[in-house]
């Protein structure tokens, strides 16, 4: 079995159609999220590695939280810029989340590593849309559940009705 990943352009006005309304939100939306993530990216704190990661999250009340990665001299402290998102956005109350954006200086989209999937999983429904923006305004999108198939979230540990 293998996953069939397609490339779009954010700047092709028929991708983003596409987009929108498969994934449930607007045009506007899109390119908030897109412009804020790819802004994001310059709030980096990245000495070491000196790859910049920015994240914008859009909540189901319309709002933006944007992230980038901290990275640390004792390298596994450094933090991802999903988690300060996400980290951002639920001590200001948001917890419930219509889209992911992330953005990188590279090419072909970087995803979100392993740990910052689970993260998003605690947080957004299977269906949540994660959009991966590269340097040249390339994008893949995919689900929540997609990139996490068979995960394990907030709903395994509700605890057993006696
Ligand atoms: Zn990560």
């Amino acid at each position: 079995m293998s996953l069939q990943i397609e490339t779009y352009s954010a700047d092709d006005s028929a991708h983003v159609a596409q987009t929108t309304s498969a994934y449930g939100i607007t045009a506007e939306q899109f390119s908030t999220l897109r412009q804020r993530a790819v802004a994001a990216k310059s709030t980096a704190y990245c000495p070491y590695s000196k790859f910049r990661v920015g994240a914008s999250l859009l909540t189901h009340e319309g709002a933006y939280i944007d992230g980038a990665n901290v990275e640390n001299a004792a390298y596994p402290v450094g933090t991802c810029a999903e988690r300060v998102a996400f980290g951002k956005a639920v001590t200001e109350g948001h917890k419930k989340f219509k889209a992911v954006a992330v953005a990188t200086d590279i090419s072909p989209p970087a995803s979100p590593c392993g740990m910052c999937r689970q993260f998003i999983r605690e947080f957004c429904e299977l269906d949540t849309p994660i959009i991966m923006f590269d340097k040249d305004g390339k994008y893949v999108i995919l689900k929540l559940e997609q990139l996490l198939p068979l995960s394990f979230g907030p709903e395994s540990l509700q605890p057993a009705i006696a």
